[in-house]
Formats: C-alpha cells, structure tokens, sequence
C-alpha cells in the first residue's frame, strides 16, 4: 500500500496539465516570433535559405553525405518522380585521429576519398564518363554542368548558415576538436578537397537534419501539399517548419529566392524556454541539470528528448528504492544481496551509473501489457541487473516510466501545436477539412508505444486547434539526411 502511494505522488509530480499544456503553446509562440525577430533568443530560429519544400514529382540523380558523429555516410539518391526513390549507401567510421586532427584540411581531404571511393564502386560508368569528358570539355572545373553529381552535405554540428551552400563553424561537439575549421565555411572546405581530386560533384547544399526530414517526407507523403514541419525526437529533439517570409524579420546575410514567398526556418526548439517560464521542473529535472554538461541549455530538451529520459527514470527509481518507508526493488528475505541491506539490485546496475539507463526500457515497460509483467521484469534483470523484480515493483516502475513518457509527448505536442498554429494551416481556407502533414523521426517516436496518440490527444485539448487535431496528421520519416539532403540538392540546383 505504501509503494501505491509514494508511486502515485511521483506520478502527480510529472502531471502536465490541459492548462499547463496550453500556457507552454502561448509561450512557445512568443518565443517563435521573439526569434524571428532578432538573434540570441531562446528559440533559435535559424533560416536555412531553402524557400521550396518537393512536392513528390522531383526526378534525377544527386548525391548525400552526412557527417554527424562517429560516421561517415555516402549516398546516391535516384529520385523517381512518383513520390519515391532508390538510393544506395557506404558508411564508414571515421578515424579517432582526423577527429582531433591539426587542421580541417587532413579530415575533409579523408571525406572527399571516401566520395570518389563511392563514385569508382557505384556510379563508376558515370565516372569514367565525366572523366572522359573532362578532358575534351573546358567548363571551369572542366565537367559540363549537366554532368555533375549536386550533393547535399548534412553536417549535424553548430554552424551559422549564411546561403544555401554557405555556413561557418561555431564550434565542434561530439568528441570532435580541430581549432582549425572553426570561423570557416565547411562546404568551401569539403569543395576544395572534391576538386583536388577532380570529382565532378558540387555542394549544393548544407543541410540540418530536422529540414531533411522535412523534405524527405514533403516528397514521400501521399499529402499533395506537402508537410509543414519536420521533427525529430531521438537522442535530442529539433524542428524544422515553413515560415511566411514576410514573418521574417532579422535581416539574411546571404541571397536567397524568394518568389516562394516562403523559408524553411530550423527553430532549435531544444532551447525553447531555457528560462523556465512554463516549462515544469521536479526535483529530479533538477538533479539530472546539476549532472549535466550543459547546465542552465537545451531546458526543454532535457524533459522530451531520447538521451534524458532514461536519467530522470534512474533518478526517480533510485530515490523509491532508498526510501525507508517502502519496499521497492528490496528483498526482506534476500541471502544473495552484496551490499549488506535488502537491495535486488546488483552494485554493478546501470542504475547506479550517471546515465546508465537507456530510454528504451521506457518502450518495453510501455508495450507490456502481460498480466505478470513478464517482458518488462526480464528486461529489469538482464538491463538493469535488478534480482527477480517483484510484481508489484514492477508495475510501479511501470507507472513511473509511464508518467515521465506522457509529460514528455505532451511537451512534444506543445511544439507540433505551436508550430502548426503559427502556419495558420487549419484555417486556410484552401485546405478545408484537408489534413496538414507533419514529419517524425527519432527512435523515441519510431519505438515508444502510443507517443503519438498522445501527442495527438494533447493536441485536441489545444485551444485554436482542439477537433481538428485529427487533422492532423504525424508521419513516421526516415533518411533525412539521406533522401531529404539529396531533395535540398535538387532544389538548390534548381535555382542556380
Ligand atoms: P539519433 O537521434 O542520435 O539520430 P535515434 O533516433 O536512434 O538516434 O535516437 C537515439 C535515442 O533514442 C537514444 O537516446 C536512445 O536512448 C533512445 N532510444 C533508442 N531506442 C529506443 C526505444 N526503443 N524507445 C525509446 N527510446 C529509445
């Protein structure tokens, strides 16, 4: 009875309110159009220059990499026309010492072999063609123009995007650190080095990869106008949405086209409210702040996002299984414990390690609907190392992971509500009835059971959007930086 109890007070403490819900989008839409209007604000709101999302019928061939972590990815997109497409891919891990190297030349000279590796194994015709031709045709960097691969380069680090195929390193994260690149345009960098070998392929495009997800589902949907907002809730949590131009009021450094009349804006909404105005905080947010590297950022990231989650479920578990007054992962009758009191809990768990948990077992402990809990107690011994978990014990783990999942879905519905609001989509009267297109990725929205049906009911209770949440429809889209980075090409090229 006294597990029920302390679970229930925990499970208040993560409750997110229909007003709460509500306050946070009011919130959210100030700080949009505070970032839309100047820079250092909470909300980013970076302009991509991308003033064109596809609409499925683009067609050609184009090329993609992805420099974001411990890999390098390398691609070929075949774009059929008919809202779908073929690609083929070579991924290899980089180096430790060009992540570290003396300067940006020795890692971006690494990447353009890796890209002529790609041609010579994959595209080789074409390649010995455009080599062919190189030598009988006098285009500046002697290819014609229609033979050469446009490429879209996703580049997942902090840059200060000044034209479609232009943008300075602000700094390095990820264990990367070559002093060198920083202040540099990183497609001038990795130009210089495809030229030196004489690839006939052009960066067309720096792409994030919340605007890939973006395109990539802009081009897959079946919605024929198209998907207003790409998301991303896996490790961390970002959006990409289309603004009104005329809503844009910092100035651009660099040319765009802006017939549209539209930009694809990246909001790096993983800092939204950093000032805690609306967003909720319990006293375990506030722990796993203090053990952050980041403390005082990324504030709304912390409470949605893939690589939090976990944490704040450690933190919660550790102080139920401390407390004296419950039974909770504690065996009375225990002769096998080894740290002299009645734990299960082997010394070695992942719960005893700063962000040792992984958000996944949120997933499992979700999906389990067994009457014993099976899948979710197996789980709980092989993941976390806890002894014979016992059924009631379980269910309150259950109940909590539960609660930290749905504050997590409807702060993710504050975002998708915003946004969508602000596009003034529901109530144009062009699309009445229509349903507006939203695109998602991430392992957390791809894997945890009903995130998205919750997002959806959060929404309904929304004012301004309330029954027309059904309209609303959130899509699952993968290869972003892939697919969505070779579509940024084609528009790119599109407008050369
Ligand atoms: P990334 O965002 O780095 O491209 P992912 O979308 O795969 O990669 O997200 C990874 C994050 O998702 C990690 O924080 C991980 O803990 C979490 N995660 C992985 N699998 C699951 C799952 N089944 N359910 C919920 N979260 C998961």
């Amino acid at each position: 009875m006294a597990l029920e109890a302390e679970t229930q007070a925990i499970v208040d403490q993560f409750e997110f309110s229909d007003d709460d819900v509500n306050r946070a989008v009011k919130e959210f839409l100030r700080q949009m159009d505070e970032g839309l209007r100047k820079d250092g604000t909470s909300l980013s709101q970076i302009p991509t220059y991308v003033t064109a999302v596809p609409n499925g019928s683009e067609k050609g061939l184009y090329m993609a990499v992805d420099l974001g972590g411990t890999n390098f990815r390398v691609c070929s997109i075949q774009l059929l026309g008919n809202n779908s497409f073929r690609h083929t891919y070579n991924k290899v891990a980089i180096p430790k010492h060009l992540m570290v190297a003396k300067t940006a030349q020795e890692l971006f000279a690494f990447l353009a072999l890796e890209i002529k590796k790609f041609l010579q194994e994959h595209h080789n015709e074409d390649f010995e063609h455009h080599i062919r031709r190189r030598m009988t045709v006098s285009a500046p960097e002697g290819f014609r123009d229609e033979h050469i691969f446009r490429m879209g380069f996703t580049f997942s680090f902090p840059v200060k995007q000044v034209g479609i195929n232009k943008g300075t390193l602000i700094r390095w994260t990820k264990g990367f650190d070559i002093p060198d690149a920083v202040g540099k345009d990183v497609c001038a960098l990795l130009q210089e080095e495809i030229d030196k070998l004489h690839l006939p392929v052009k960066v067309a495009a720096l792409v994030n990869d919340t605007v890939g997800t973006l395109m990539a589902r802009s081009y897959t949907s079946p919605n024929k106008h198209g998907s207003i907002l790409g998301a991303i809730f896996g490790t961390g949590t970002n959006g990409a949405y289309i603004e009104k131009l005329s809503n844009l009021k910092k100035g651009l450094a660099g040319e765009y086209d802006d017939t549209t009349g539209h930009m694809v804006i990246n909001t790096e909404w993983g800092s939204f409210d950093n000032q805690l105005n609306v967003l909720p905080t319990t006293k375990w947010d506030d722990a796993l702040e203090k053990g952050s590297i980041n403390p005082g950022y990324q504030m709304y990231e912390k409470r949605v996002s893939g690589m939090f989650l976990g944490e704040i479920l450690r933190l919660v578990t550790l102080e139920l299984h401390n407390n004296p007054n419950v039974s909770f992962f504690k065996d009375e009758n225990s002769s096998f414990n080894d740290r002299g009191s009645v734990t299960v809990i082997d010394r070695d768990s992942p719960l005893y390690k700063p962000w040792g948990v992984d958000t996944s077992i949120m997933s499992t402990a979700e999906a389990d609907h067994d009457p014993e809990l099976s899948a979710l107690r197996q789980s709980l011994e092989k993941d976390l190392k806890i002894y014979a978990p016992a059924y009631e014990d379980a269910l309150a783990f259950k109940r909590i992971s539960h609660a930290i999942g749905r504050r997590a879905a409807r702060l993710a519905a504050v975002a998708i509500a915003a946004v969508v609001i602000q596009t003034g989509k529901l109530d144009d009267p062009e699309l009445l009835g229509e349903e507006i297109d939203i695109g998602v990725d991430g392992s957390l929205v791809e894997h945890y059971p009903g995130f998205r049906s919750m997002i959806t009911e959060a929404l309904k209770i929304t004012e301004g959007i309330g029954e027309s949440a059904n309209r609303i429809k959130i899509g699952l889209t993968q290869d972003g930086s892939g697919v969505g980075a070779a579509l940024i090409a084609s528009v790119a090229a599109s407008m050369e």
